[in-house]
């Protein structure tokens, strides 16, 4: 008997949706590339359901005690006294969602010696100290693939939102104006401007294959080189370096996981050397950019917007000046959890613990740490050391 922590974010605040504005959800056959969907043996819940807030419960009360196994659900993750930290200690398995992050920091890893699997629901384990897993012989693993498209969507949309002032627009509207010309002072054309991605994986290709038909110049930067045609196809420039790359874009869109060679990334010193009124829209995490640096770039006009939905810590503070900075765009963590993406990851936990539970191997495309190092897309994306620092900020 396994006793498994899922930590999700909380319900409603009317309560869990009885009914939704739409019947069904598209069925997908394959991720862009060939990759598979997850492939559980069988699912509990209705996709197109709310599943990634507490009483949604994954899909995965039936089923898991159905097992003999324990499941606690919470929302309640930070602090000494909270309910996760209270469960961990004798917890096999915690599942989290980066929405709703539960830290899972060195000293929390400390305090749960029983822990030998965490799971993300989602895609980004940077909440948990991943040096510690690889310390502590704790498999990672994440939903790979589950959200990317989602998330490209909510960068275009960003990026159109952003270039062409669509928010104050909106809310000329709803105060009941007619506010042509304010709108129109800061609204441009995307068209023929230089839009360039930090990181062209997944996220990071569908971005840019979304945007080649609004006829801009793509431009990107990242560890290893796109193939040929891909570039071809797509009339991709490449930099090899983030300098080289920001010093000639309109838009940059970052889409690289936080690890040590990403935290802080976009300082004064980066941002200065963009083009004055560049846009950035940040759909990573957040602290890949420095918080106040982006408040002065925007207060100064060195930047003409950012917008994003990654912030540290999450949820953040009602006081976290990116909730109130000039020209931005924020919202919640929500790219990565649309009620299509909720289907897909929880399908994607319940396949990864199907493995675990008949000790067949996790897919090598959802592992991050496993036996003591970084391994299979973790190998690949993410550098060794703690990126997060529990829940503390950047120095
Ligand atoms: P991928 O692993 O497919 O792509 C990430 C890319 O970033 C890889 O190509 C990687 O390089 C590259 N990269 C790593 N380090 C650097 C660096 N220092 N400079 C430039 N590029 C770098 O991941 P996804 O595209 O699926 O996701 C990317 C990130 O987006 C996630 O790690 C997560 O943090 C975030 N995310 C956010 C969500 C949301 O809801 N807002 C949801 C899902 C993800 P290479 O592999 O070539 O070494």
């Amino acid at each position: 008997m396994a006793k498994i922590v899922c930590v999700l974010y909380p319900d409603p605040v009317d309560g869990q949706p009885t009914i939704y504005p739409r019947d069904d959800v598209p069925v997908l056959d394959t991720y862009p590339g060939g990759q598979s969907l997850p492939t559980p043996h069988a699912l509990d819940f209705t996709p197109g359901q709310l599943l990634g807030s507490v009483s949604g419960e994954l899909g995965l009360r039936a089923f898991l005690e159905g097992l003999g196994h324990v499941l606690v659900v919470t929302a309640d993750k930070d602090g000494p006294s909270s309910t996760f930290e209270r469960e961990l200690v004798d917890a096999e398995i915690v599942i989290s969602q980066p929405f709703w992050p539960a830290y899972l920091t060195a000293d929390r890893v400390a305090k749960a010696p029983n822990l030998k699997l965490a799971i993300t629901a989602g895609i980004g384990s940077d909440h948990v100290d991943l040096q510690a897993a690889i310390d502590g012989g704790i498999t990672v693993a994440e939903v790979t693939f589950s959200n990317s498209i989602s998330v490209s969507e909510h960068v275009v949309m960003m990026i159109l939102s952003l270039v062409r002032n669509y928010i104050p627009s909106y809310q000329w509207v709803v105060r009941g104006g007619w506010n042509i010309a304010d709108c129109v002072s800061r609204a441009y054309d995307v068209e023929g401007m230089t839009v360039g991605t930090v990181g062209a994986g997944r996220i990071g290709s569908a971005v840019l294959r979304r945007l080649k038909p609004f006829d801009v110049d793509l431009h990107y930067t990242d560890r290893h080189r796109l193939p040929d045609d891909v570039e071809t196809d797509l009339g991709l420039t490449y930099h090899d370096s983030v300098q080289s790359l920001v010093a000639v874009c309109d838009v940059v869109t970052i889409n690289a996981p936080l690890h040590p060679e990403t935290e802080g990334m976009f300082d004064d010193d980066l941002i200065g050397s963009m083009k004055r009124g560049s846009y950035i829209v940040n759909t990573a995490r957040g602290k890949i950019c420095d918080r106040d640096a982006i408040v002065r770039a925007l207060e100064s006009g060195q930047l003409a917007g950012y917008a994003g939905d990654v912030w540290f810590p999450q949820p953040a503070p009602s006081d976290h000046p990116w909730r109130t900075m000039a020209h931005h765009g924020m919202t919640p963590h929500v790219s990565g959890t649309t009620l299509s993406a909720q289907a897909r990851y929880a399908a994607g936990v319940r396949e990864i613990l199907e493995c675990w539970f008949e000790r067949r191997p996790i897919r090598d495309d959802y592992l991050i740490v496993d036996g003591g190092r970084l391994a299979g897309a973790g190998a690949h994306s993410y550098s060794p050391g703690d990126a997060t620092r529990g829940s503390e900020p950047t120095p």
